[in-house]
């Protein structure tokens, strides 16, 4: 257990700063196939040094592991006695992840001010000058406000779309947000094209005038800045509260409802702590504050998140249903299979279920369970973007993103069509 513990320090300190940690890792992929096994392979994220990229929330899916050099013995062990198939699908993450990066600020190089591109990932000072460029084109649409300032001083910023100036207390509200975890950078990618198609590219005008849309592309600016030039693999805020070793809270388990502080959770080291006290994050209470603030006309919220083809329903915290689970399993099969039917041929399909549901993996604290639990928003949702299976990296190689975007898009329309027809 002092080793363990030891591990567990010195995969933090390690992380500060550079991807030297990563020398020596591997990742894997591990194949349940039974229902055992992904109790087993649920557990493996309790090891030090094991990292999840992807779940296997239900038999049949994979689930991809970073796994550090000093875990790797551990880790293979405890998949061989449970006999669960799995093999190393990337053998140098440390130059794959340098390698990814190092794109990133060649593609940097040459955008222009105030654009965005779907062919690289846009940084924060790009997104925030798009949608200022937005409400200054398109004023009588769009309202840009700063809903809070980061512990680095970065504006975390909303953008609200609607055809009458947010003036209509009968439309329904969308919110939807991205990037609460920094290093799922598809997720920013996927907001910034809905909000695209509602403001520039309108093609849809039924959905852009009758829905108000509260979008948050960028809610965790610090830890997605972090990503870009320190750890590719930083998912957390960067609050240093706690502490200076071991910074940052994981903002998805930071919610008033059913918050816990046990096991991982706790720990201000572990990639899963949750705060030293629910809503100690301004990356979470904006979110309380918009729903809050806008209760009686929210209608549905989106969370984006990445990677697994999941659109999951609530509760995480422990796998029950509310008590319109029916509709959110209808409604969510209708907008996976529309965007099965818009993926590239042959692709995996998506998955609907309880965020917690097959493999008991529970989130409490989670912005999804809130915003039902107690924001009262009866259409809440998590999506988990495609990975690039093929290819090696934690994220959708750029050429990848417009697909992925579009496809995505598809989706979300028919969840903005139903809200739309619920509230007539
Ligand atoms: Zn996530």
């Amino acid at each position: 257990m002092k080793v363990l513990a030891f591990l567990f320090v010195a995969l933090f300190v390690f992380v500060y700063g550079s991807h030297e940690y990563l020398e020596g890792s591997k990742v894997y992929d591990v194949k349940p196939m039974t229902k055992k096994h992904l109790l087993v392979a649920s557990s493996v994220e309790q090891i030090p040094g094991v990292d999840v990229w992807q779940r296997a929330h239900v038999l049949g899916r994979i689930a991809r592991v970073l796994v550090l050099k000093e875990s790797l013995d551990q880790f293979e062990l405890v998949l061989k006695s449970a006999n669960i198939p799995f093999e190393v699908v990337i053998e140098d993450p440390k130059s794959v992840i340098e390698a990814e990066i190092k794109q990133q600020k060649m593609a940097r190089m040459n955008r222009l001010n105030g654009t965005i591109s779907f062919t690289s990932y846009n940084r924060y000072d790009e997104i925030n000058a798009y949608l200022d460029v937005l409400a200054e084109k398109y004023p009588t649409r769009v309202t840009v406000e700063t809903l809070g300032t980061t512990e680095e001083g970065r504006e975390i910023k909303v953008i609200k779309i609607s055809s009458n100036g947010g003036n209509n207390p009968n439309k329904p509200i969308i919110v939807s947000d991205a990037g609460v975890h920094a290093r799922e950078w598809i997720a920013p990618a996927t907001a910034l094209y809905m909000i695209t198609k509602l403001v520039e590219d309108i093609t849809e005008r039924d959905v852009a005038d009758n829905v108000d849309w509260f979008i948050i592309p960028l809610i965790n600016p610090d830890g997605y800045e972090y990503t870009h030039t320190d750890d590719r693999m930083w998912r957390k805020t960067r609050t240093m509260a706690t502490s200076t070793e071991c910074p940052g809270v994981d903002a998805n388990r930071n919610y008033d409802f059913k918050w816990s502080n046990i096991g991982n959770f706790s720990k201000p080291c572990s990639i899963l702590f949750s705060g030293p006290s629910a809503f100690s994050e301004v990356e979470s209470q904006v979110i309380r504050n918009l729903i809050n603030d806008n209760k009686s006309r929210v209608k549905a919220y989106l969370t984006i998140h990445s990677y697994g083809k999941y659109f999951m329903y609530p509760y995480a915290y422990d796998g029950s249903s509310p008590p319109n689970v029916e509709e959110l399993i209808s409604l969510g099969n209708q907008v996976a299979s529309t965007i099965d039917a818009l993926a590239a041929p042959g692709s995996e399909k998506y998955v609907v279920t309880n965020s917690a549901d097959a493999m008991k993996y529970t989130s409490p604290g989670s912005s999804g369970d809130w915003a039902m639990g107690a924001g009262g928003v009866n259409l809440s949702y998590v999506i988990e973007l495609p990975p690039k299976s093929e290819e090696p990296g934690f994220d959708l190689p750029p050429s990848d993103i417009e697909q992925v975007v579009k496809e995505t898009w598809g989706g979300i329309l028919v969840l903005a069509r139903y809200v739309m027809n619920k509230s007539i």
